[in-house]
């Protein structure tokens, strides 16, 4: 594709970073105060600096944009997820004929072609989309050789990048990203190498609301130390679900909760995927039975689609917003000629137009950053049920499926784990077992791995009394 003002085959012209270099080789009122103007950021922004966005959905179709005009060439890009027709409204880089290609690949592709020099290269990761197409047997080498999820990159690739920005609608996707940054740090005699932190910005949002982050991984508040900020999903009373039943939403509640673990349509143990038309069609014509009993109206295939995948209907605006906060954030901290946000921007236009930016601060005993073993208070005549219903309870744990190991007589021993069908099935009676008779001791270190973190996190047992 030619742009206009290009010259056609050469990547540059006269002119072309005219607009960034007005901030990189001049200083101003606004400028760091270590700041001095050269030309070495914008060789830096252009040659070296390696940029990884996180999502390619409605925030990073913008991150990517705004990166690119920006001067970052070196931008490697994450995604879950295939196009939907209902993502074209926002998801710009995307066209008709792109509906059902993966995310990434696009994204980069049109970058690729529309920003000449820009270099975006996809990383597909999407769980679901390759379960889909497992169950029908297609490009089995295509998928081990593609796609991938965060979780299946290691260290090795995460270190490679300046800088990583996250435009993700997963609260546990974040906080695996934080936890893999934070497992990056290198200490020395107790100190943190500066060296070793890679700054993470995370943007989000959610209809007319959005926030801007800057997190310094081992310096500032980190996602764990704020996760207060993310209060666990608001639910449908189970008695208003099971028995009266008013809206439509209620009676989608009933089959997603209800009826589809006991009826398993689709086979035991097979979860509703929001994204299987064949699984929404089943709970749709659920659905609308479940309504007619109850003369409730409005069960449509979205609206079944919509409370299943728990979808906020999402603003394009909000959406520019937020990237372009983001991608200043990434800009300034790169070439470090202004001050970063410090740290957290809120964005808000339901009602009029408000922002507003604070200082999140870190947590003294953040699970995740702050490098101390936390404290289990329990007796030790409360049952191993009790401990997991605590750690994804806890405000500020919100765990999915803790896995829970511990040394018991100098053997380690995993005392339940949920992910694995069969050690689930032989760990299951520890539940009901007390502390006590699990052999566990006060003063014991419990190892805990849970999707939240990539890293095992260590809890002491402290006993209370009876
Ligand atoms: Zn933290």
């Amino acid at each position: 594709m030619v742009v206009d003002g290009g010259s056609g085959g050469t990547c540059e012209w006269e002119g072309r970073w005219n607009h960034i270099k007005k901030f990189l080789e001049r200083s101003g009122p606004f400028t760091h105060p270590d700041f001095e103007p050269s030309t070495e950021s914008l060789q830096f922004l252009l040659e070296t600096c390696k940029i990884l966005v996180i999502g390619a959905g409605g925030l990073g179709c913008e991150l990517l944009k705004d990166l690119a005009l920006s001067g970052f060439r070196n931008i490697d890009v994450i995604d879950m997820d295939t196009i939907d027709v209902s993502n074209l409204n926002r998801q710009f880089l995307f066209r008709p004929k792109d509906v059902g290609r993966p995310k990434a690949e696009v994204a980069a592709d049109f970058i690729n072609d529309r920003i000449p020099g820009c270099h975006v290269v996809p990383k597909l990761y999407f769980r679901q989309y390759t379960e889909r197409l497992l169950k029908r047997e297609l490009f089995l080498y295509d998928l081990n050789r593609h796609f991938k999820k965060i979780q299946d990159l290691d260290e090795t690739f995460y270190r490679q990048f300046h800088i990583i920005v996250c435009g993700l609608d997963s609260i546990v996707a974040r906080r695996w990203i934080n936890g893999m940054l934070l497992s990056l740090l290198v200490y020395e005699d107790g100190a943190l190498d500066q060296g070793s932190v890679i700054p993470l910005i995370d943007g989000g949002t959610e209809g007319f609301k959005g926030n801007a982050r800057v997190i310094f991984p081992g310096m500032s508040a980190c996602i764990d130390c704020t996760l207060e900020l993310y209060p666990p999903q608001i639910n449908f009373p189970m008695c208003t679900i099971a028995s009266m039943p008013r809206l439509p939403e209620h009676c989608i509640e009933y089959v997603r909760i209800l009826q589809w673990p006991k009826e398993a349509p689709f086979g035991d143990g097979v979860a509703l995927d929001g994204d299987d038309p064949e699984h929404i069609q089943w709970a749709y014509q659920r659905s609308l039975e479940r309504a007619a009993e109850f003369n409730i109206t409005g069960v449509t295939y979205r609206l079944t689609q919509g409370v299943v995948k728990r979808i906020i209907p999402a603003v394009a605006s909000t959406n520019a917003v937020i990237a372009a906060a983001c991608t200043t954030e990434v800009f300034k901290i790169a070439t470090s000629a202004y001050l970063p946000l410090s740290n957290y921007m809120v964005f808000n236009d339901v009602d009029g137009l408000y922002t507003y930016t604070f200082e999140a601060e870190r947590k003294e005993n953040c699970s995740a950053c702050s490098q101390v073993p936390l404290d289990l208070q329990f007796s030790p005549s409360s049952k191993l049920q009790e401990v997991i219903d605590f750690l994804i309870e806890s405000v500020s744990l919100q765990m999915k499926s803790p896995a829970i190991t511990a040394t018991v007589e100098g053997k380690n021993k995993t005392l339940y784990l949920q992910s694995v069908a069969s050690i689930e099935q032989r760990t299951r009676p520890n539940l009901s077992k007390t502390l006590k008779e699990l052999g566990l001791k006060e003063g014991q270190e419990l190892a805990v791995a849970d999707v939240t973190s990539p890293q095992t996190m260590l809890f002491r047992l402290c006993f209370t009394s009876e």
